[in-house]
């Protein structure tokens, strides 16, 4: 049986009275770039804080690389890399120093680390802001170095925590570039994030978490699936067959008539266009409009729990 390079059983954590885990369960495969996805509190930044042994959990298991992992284990927790939400560069630093400073945490040779460190803010573009103080950086900038600094002894598990909180777009593009690349290079990356879209974007696997649990992990295609595109095509009233018609069309999943009209559902509501459009010219109907409602994280959140985001 193939091993997971990361495996989360019932794990819980409360703070207080505050259930901040609440059984939280899933498991990340070796090489995969993986979205943690959930609305402000539900619990990703405890759940990464456990998986990166600074806190343990009250209850449940965390097994990394098929070894149980636990707080006081320093040799697992050099498998793993954190970008964290909060940044963890020192201002009075230079991007350069910086980088250095934590490589020598990790145990690394200065002689080596200066390579590492020019190579590291060449990928994150600082290269020519690598003799200037941490401080003097935009937002974007430091968020950057945040992602170079914790890389540089080249985890194999990467964690990152709302990597793109508060940056310019170029600077969130970087950061996806880099994400991409070390995934390729071969790190397990878990990108944790409240923004559905960006995590729609970039993570193939993906598991949605609600107030402390899991409620969903699955491939991004599969996910989408719980909430499939629809259409609906406002009339103000349905002329005799006209709902045989389009929900006979090729594209269409389902049909169902709606007191303002006709609903379907399809994978590609785009290539449906046009075929609705001749449908509805040939029969004479004019619809009064057509209303989209597309298939994304966020509608299939809302599906599972009722809920929209509370952000
Ligand atoms: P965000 O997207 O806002 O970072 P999150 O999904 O990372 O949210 P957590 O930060 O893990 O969620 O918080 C989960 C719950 O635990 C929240 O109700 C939060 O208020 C609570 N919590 C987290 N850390 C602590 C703490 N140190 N002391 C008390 N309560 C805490």
């Amino acid at each position: 049986m193939r091993k997971h390079f990361l495996e989360i059983e019932a794990v819980r954590k409360r703070y207080g009275t505050t259930v901040a885990l609440n059984g939280a369960t899933f498991a990340v495969e070796p090489g995969e770039l993986f979205g943690l996805l959930g609305p402000n509190g539900a619990g990703k930044t405890t759940l990464l804080s456990i998986v990166t042994g600074l806190i343990d959990a009250d209850e449940g298991t965390i097994l990394l690389d098929g070894q149980r992992f636990r707080r006081a284990d320093r040799p697992l927790r050099k498998l793993i890399g954190i970008g964290t939400q909060d940044l963890a560069v020192y201002p009075e630093l230079t991007a350069r120093e910086n980088v250095i400073f934590f490589g020598k945490l990790y145990g690394l040779r200065t002689n080596e680390l200066k390579q590492r460190a020019d190579e590291l803010l060449s990928a994150v573009g600082l290269h020519d802001r690598a003799n200037d103080r941490a401080g003097t950086f935009s937002g974007g900038m430091k968020r950057r170095l945040n992602l170079a600094v914790a890389v540089v002894h080249m985890p194999k598990l990467l964690l990152l925590d709302e990597p793109t909180t508060g940056v310019d777009p170029q600077s969130r593009n970087l950061i996806f570039d880099v994400v991409h690349k070390l995934n390729r290079d071969g790190m397990t990356i878990i990108y944790t994030s409240h923004y559905m879209q960006e995590v729609q974007a970039l993570c193939p696997r993906i598991a949605i978490m609600d107030a402390g649990k899991v409620i969903a992990c699955d491939t991004l295609s599969q996910l989408l699936k719980l909430h499939p595109s629809s259409l609906l095509v406002k009339l103000d009233r349905v002329p005799d067959r006209f709902f045989e018609t389009l929900r006979e069309l090729s594209g269409v999943q389902s049909a169902a008539l709606q007191p303002d009209g006709i609903r379907l559902t399809s994978d590609a509501l785009g290539p449906l266009l046009p075929k609705l459009a001749l449908a509805c010219a040939t029969a004479g109907v004019t619809p009064i409009a057509f209303e989209t409602n597309e298939s994304t994280l966020e509608n299939v959140f809302l599906q599972l729990t009722g809920h929209a985001l509370r952000d």
